[in-house]
């Protein structure tokens, strides 16, 4: 599902086209707090250090796996490209 998402980055906001995961689809919860030593970097929506990685899925269409990041503090989830 694809649908247009605001998103806020440091030199700016633009609108981009994101993959958006739907609620209540096959993701039973969303991560609501941090484990200790958690990686976290802060979220473009409410300003939280609380965005973790989190679901790995790989794209047919694509060599390089997708990350969803998901914001422990607003749920905010956000897919990027995982590195190697
Ligand atoms: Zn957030």
């Amino acid at each position: 599902m694809f649908a247009r998402k605001r998103t806020t980055y440091a030199d700016g906001t633009r609108e981009v086209y994101a993959t958006i995961t739907p609620v209540n689809s096959k993701i039973p919860w969303l991560p609501s707090e941090l484990h200790p030593g958690q990686r976290a970097e802060r979220c473009p929506r409410c300003g939280a250090i609380g965005l973790i990685p989190w679901t790995l899925r790989r794209d047919p269409k694509s060599v390089t796996p997708v990350r969803t990041w998901v914001c422990t503090q607003c749920q905010i989830t956000e897919e990027r490209p995982e590195p190697d």
